[in-house]
């Protein structure tokens, strides 16, 4: 309540390093060490005001001095302590205050906000005397502030629920294993478990997922439905099905809000996040509530979402942070569209938000074959010499000495190591040890200096705050390499050639998602590519009763033409001999139906000797050729030369940008070539993978070659296939997708050229 009535001021996320939970704990002790013998800690208070039931626990009360205490650890310069937080301070002391004099029938009460600095030890109180009348005033003004606003938050939910019994679905028919689809996510919102959905491309998985959910929401008292997506293309699908639902459903006031980056989101990106510095942080606390009515008045309206442009005009309008007020508008939003980090990363404001708030929350997670990928990077963490080189040459004086102890460890670590690459058995704890006193100066000396503008020291910074936080979860799920790189130049004049990059290297990300499924009251995993379930269910983490389905296609064996090139090898050994057959393979198919073709490779590498002698051969057939590292335009330019009736080849890699998640239905795109079993490539760091995934779950093959692979052939094959009117050919490219093991793991109602699918 205090939170929500007492800010006020500028927004200010200006560098200030809060203490530790420990550090708070002990700070708070040391204060009451310090206290009589009479002194009473750990008060607890209550008071009612209409429907409102107030409580809070005092941090102590001494009852000869008639003087209540709130204790704040802080570090640093007590003055740079944010305006808004010191409103929010004395709100607090002065309601617990007013409850003391009420529970005692005290007429006045000394109140005290006692800051206690952990690094000096040393306490600054501020008291003042308040008499308790007034701070019953104070009391019931704040009471009816946020009761005005609860019973409108209130209103909302019962109106919405209503309005979600009676949701009807927008189209006028599900489409075919849509709503087996629904319904399976329907029952696990009622059971309150976990489902893995594999479901073909085409059948409305989106719709399918959204809608069930959120028919289930007033039955099982869901608070907040968070779809999370691996793209912002997918974001913008949910968005869309969202306000279509909206649409339809004129008396449904639903409140749908996008989650974009700070740095996607922001409107200075030259600026710091203060009032000092930006304009939209300037009194930021005193126009949110306005800005807060305006967005949420949009989102109750049943043609809106408040997407991101949206959020920014309303944002411009009443001149606050469009990021930051997103970030508020989080809590009084019932469905959050946002990306995977957003929930499953280690720091996740929605995971956070939802424990803090007890919400019960459904999670759907779009495009589920993305997560472990991406899991794996948010736990993971590496440290470049080369770059805490450059923090340390820039460093200021005061830092060198823990920065050339942080060195010499460093340079320890790899002396015995013979090999460019190797895998520790353990954690380097001597190394770690100096990270850790590198970490507590950098932290006292941005203490001292918040206003510190060295990006190489702060980039060095936060790699290894992230770098000693994952140590310290470090486990089997993770594994610990070097990665040493010798300059010889350097290295024969100076004797320091030698780079090294450490990374804490996460391979099975399940440990960290398990408590993220269990948080959540019901989860379900979508994706066309989630075979088999095991492997999901080990790498993620899914609880043991997770639930699975395999919706059926709704398309027909007989619309796609599967061709597989058996007498081909695509292997690394057999590359420049393969090059040749499958430019004629190509170009036969072309010249028998000519059209719009993708030609997919395991590397650009690989894309390009096969496109160069394609183009000397043929150069009469248009083609165009998909490149590293590619802008959004440019991607829109490759995918607008896929014409409808029109005649070419794209060359693209698999795993990339156009291999899933692209559009191309009916004479858009006829067919693809699938030069490559996707299988990763074969080095030490994924052999080091294998062997460990080995020892967990004893399928290391399987697990980090073949499942990954084949994964990837399907999801570029399912490009082909869009409609129930579309007809196309694949040729799979390679003598190993006539094994029985990687047939087992293609979709079942291709129809194989082999006798029986395995
Ligand atoms: S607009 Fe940018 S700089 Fe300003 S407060 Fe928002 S995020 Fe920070």
């Amino acid at each position: 309540m205090c939170e929500f009535t007492a800010k006020q001021g500028d927004l200010d996320l200006r560098f200030s390093p809060a203490p530790s939970s420990l550090e708070g704990i002990t700070g708070h002790d040391a204060v009451r060490a310090g206290r009589p013998s009479h002194y009473q800690a750990e008060v607890t208070l209550s008071g009612e005001f209409k429907q409102l039931l107030i409580r809070g626990r005092a941090d102590g009360f001494d009852p000869v001095q008639n003087l209540v205490e709130e204790i704040k650890t802080f570090r640093g310069d007590l003055r740079a302590l944010p305006d808004n937080h010191r409103y929010l301070h004395w709100a607090q002391i002065k309601i617990y205050g007013w409850l003391l004099c009420q529970k005692l029938g005290l007429s006045e009460i000394r109140l005290a906000l006692v800051y206690f600095d952990i690094v000096t030890k040393t306490e600054t109180t501020l008291i003042e005397l308040h008499d308790a009348n007034l701070l019953k005033q104070y009391f019931e003004n704040k009471c009816e502030h946020f009761l005005s606003w609860a019973k409108q938050e209130l209103a909302h939910r019962a109106q919405r629920d209503q309005a979600l019994t009676s949701l009807g679905f927008p189209h006028p028919s599900f489409r075919p294993g849509q709503r087996q689809l629904a319904e399976a996510v329907y029952r696990t919102a009622y059971s309150g478990r976990c489902l893995i959905a594999q479901a073909p491309t085409g059948i409305g998985k989106t719709m399918g997922t959204l809608f069930p959910l959120l028919k289930a929401c007033p039955r099982q008292k869901l608070d907040k439905i968070f779809f999370l997506t691996a793209k912002t293309s997918g974001r913008k699908l949910a968005l869309s099905a969202l306000a279509l639902i909206k649409k339809h459903e004129p008396e449904l006031p639903i409140r749908v809000l996008e989650l974009t980056a700070r740095d996607k989101a922001c409107e200075h990106p030259d600026k710091a996040c203060h009032g000092n510095s930006c304009p939209l942080a300037k009194g930021f606390y005193d126009r949110l509530p306005r800005a807060r009515n305006a967005a949420l008045a949009i989102g109750n309206e049943h043609t809106d979402v408040l997407d991101r442009d949206m959020l920014r005009t309303v944002a411009i309008q009443h001149q606050v942070c469009p990021y930051y007020l997103t970030q508020d508008l989080i809590r009084w939003c019932d469905v959050i569209v946002g990306d995977y980090n957003h929930y499953f990363d280690l720091n996740a404001v929605l995971y956070g938000l939802m424990i803090v708030n007890d919400w019960r929350a459904g999670v759907l997670t779009d495009e589920a074959h993305n997560l472990l990928d991406r899991a794996r990077k948010m736990y993971s963490a590496d440290l470049s010499q080369i770059s805490f080189r450059i923090a340390h040459r820039s460093a200021p004086p005061t830092l060198k000495k823990v920065l050339d102890h942080l060195h010499r460890r460093w340079n320890e670590l790899p002396k015995e190591q013979v090999a460019a690459y190797h895998v520790y058995p353990g954690l380097p704890h001597k190394f770690l040890e100096a990270l850790q006193q590198a970490i507590s100066a950098i932290t006292d000396y941005l203490t001292e200096y918040p206003a510190l503008s060295n990006q190489d020291l702060l980039r060095f910074y936060f790699d290894a705050l992230h770098f000693s936080r994952l140590s310290e979860l470090f486990a089997e799920h993770s594994m610990f390499d070097v990665n040493k790189v010798t300059n010889p130049a350097r290295a024969r004049s100076k004797n320091t050639g030698t780079n090294t990059r450490l990374c804490l290297r996460n391979i099975i990300p399940g440990p960290f998602l398990k408590d993220r499924f269990t948080a959540a009251w019901s989860t379900v995993l979508f994706s066309a590519t989630l075979t088999p379930m095991n492997y999901y269910k080990d790498m993620l983490g899914l609880p043991e009763d997770v639930s699975w389905i395999d919706v059926p296609s709704p398309f027909q064996g007989e619309q796609l033409k599967i061709r597989v090139a058996s007498d081909i090898s695509t292997r690394y050994r057999h590359r420049e001999r393969s090059v040749a057959p499958i430019v004629d393979l190509i170009s036969d198919q072309y010249s028998r139906k000519p059209a719009n073709y993708l030609a997919f490779f395991s590397s650009f590498d690989y894309l390009r000797k096969v496109m160069l002698s394609f183009r000397e051969k043929h150069p009469e057939i248009p083609i165009w050729e998909q490149t590293p590292g590619m802008e959004e335009l440019e991607q829109q330019e490759f995918l607008a030369r896929f014409k409808p009736m029109g005649c070419g080849i794209g060359f693209a890699v698999l795993g990339g940008a156009f291999a899933e998640a692209i559009d191309l239905p009916g004479s858009r795109l006829t067919g693809a070539f699938i030069a490559t079993l996707g299988l990763p490539q074969v080095n030490l760091v994924n052999e080091q993978m294998r062997e460990r995934i080995n020892s967990v779950y004893g399928a290391g093959y399987n697990y980090t070659y073949l499942f990954p692979g084949v994964q990837k052939v399907v999801q570029a094959a399912g490009r082909v296939i869009r409609t129930p009117s579309d007809r196309g050919i694949i040729y799979l490219i390679d003598d190993r997708f006539s094994r029985p093991e990687v047939l087992r793991l293609l979709p079942r109602w291709w129809k194989l050229p082999f006798a029986s699918q395995a």
